[in-house]
């Protein structure tokens, strides 16, 4: 049976996925088992390096198989402390040879925003599943561009969207899923860090940024918003605030935002690099929801009208690699498609449209897209 091609048979035929499950393996072990995905990570700058690499020390379903990188050096040092052989290890120029690489089944893009669709749809060309940081691209048109090559080229695409694999939201999820605290009446994200780093970084250059704090943090802001009432908004009405011109010289410093959504819910998001934020919290007509930090690597805390809820904690990048690697080998739910990425860059464009339109109210139109 073709590695790509297994199925639960294969699975339950060696003893069940929980005995699988259940059993710890080393990293050898996993690169031999079938049942385990190979990903390459492109760009090894911080959240690779300290997130996703390490994360992919503890997944069972996927474990780190190759690199792309543009630096030497770094190539040298991961080779070297994770066991990458010479094989799987590409820089940018020589990247669409991994298409004949039979060990690398995802490519997880971990680059400057305007460098995603590039590399999701020379990854997508390639043959490989494909992962794409957040935000998805610097357009909902490149966002389009990253779908198509995925569908044309019969490979899954997931956001790099945390925290739907992560318990505390998920709970959120089911809370307004099975309206236990009533209907949503009012929901408020913010997610926001203070930036004082090197001012040549690229988060600053809307060339390879796209944006400012919208673009960065806004991102989670929304998502609490929409995924605390469980619908799309309506409309958005924006403002952006800037008091340190001379750092944030192209991209945007502070945005708060209004949405409406259906059934007259009300929303309030802020997002910053200059300010810290990170809750979001649900006034809803039998209670209330909250968890604050919201959308931080975790542990998250959350606090309801009914009480605190707790979970233990597990890395969020981990869950989030499995749950993907699951729905490539098993057909297990997506939980951050590329549409859901396409969804988030759609709101983003209509916040900056309103914000150009000095604050005017611009109408969404995402009630067709299906995902919330
Ligand atoms: P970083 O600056 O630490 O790393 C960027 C990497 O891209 C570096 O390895 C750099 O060498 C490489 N690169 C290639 N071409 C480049 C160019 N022209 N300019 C600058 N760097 C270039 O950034 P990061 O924090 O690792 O972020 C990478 C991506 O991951 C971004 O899209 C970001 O939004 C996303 N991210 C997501 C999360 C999350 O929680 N999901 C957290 C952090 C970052």
């Amino acid at each position: 049976m073709k590695r790509r091609n297994f199925n639960n048979t294969l699975i339950k035929g060696i003893g069940g996925a929980a005995v699988l499950s259940a059993l710890p393996m080393s990293y050898a072990m996993k690169r031999a088992d079938e049942n385990s995905l190979g990903i390459a990570l492109v760009g090894l700058g911080s959240y690779s390096t300290y997130q996703l690499a390490p994360a992919l020390q503890q997944t069972r379903h996927c474990h780190l198989a190759g690199i792309v990188t543009g630096t030497p050096a770094k190539a040298k040092r991961w080779a070297s402390q994770y066991n990458i052989p010479e094989r799987n290890i590409y820089n940018y120029d020589s990247f669409d040879e991994i298409k004949n690489n039979k060990e690398i089944d995802i490519v997880y893009v971990v680059l400057p925003n305007s460098m995603h669709a590039e590399f999701s749809i020379r990854a997508a060309k390639a043959g490989k599943h494909v992962i794409c940081e957040k935000p998805m691209a610097v357009s909902v048109a490149e966002c389009d561009a990253i779908i198509q090559a995925c569908e044309s080229a019969g490979v899954k695409l997931g956001m790099g969207y945390r925290l739907h694999s992560e318990p505390y939201t998920q709970r959120i999820k089911r809370f307004v899923k099975d309206n236990t605290f009533g209907k949503t009446l009012y929901v408020s994200g913010d997610a926001a860090y203070i930036s004082r780093g090197n001012p040549d970084q690229w988060r600053l250059d809307i060339k390879l940024s796209g944006g400012g704090a919208l673009m960065n943090m806004g991102v989670y802001a929304i998502q609490s918003a929409i995924y605390s009432c469980g619908m799309n908004p309506v409309s958005v009405t924006a403002q952006e605030f800037s008091t340190r011109p001379e750092y944030f010289k192209e991209t945007d410093e502070t945005i708060t935002a209004q949405f409406e959504f259906p059934e007259g819910v009300v929303g309030n998001i802020m997002t910053s690099h200059n300010a810290s934020a990170n809750r979001l919290y649900a006034s809803c007509s039998r209670g209330w929801m909250e968890l604050q930090p919201a959308s931080s690597y975790g542990p998250l805390r959350g606090n309801t009208s009914k009480g605190p809820i707790s979970f233990e904690h597990e890395s969020q990048q981990k869950l989030q690699m499995d749950d993907f690697s699951l729905h490539i080998l098993e057909g297990a739910v997506n939980k951050a498609p590329g549409a859901m990425g396409k969804r988030d860059l759609m709101i983003i464009e209509a916040i900056y449209a309103s914000i150009a339109a000095g604050g005017k109210k611009v109408e969404l139109d995402l009630g067709n897209m299906g995902i919330v």
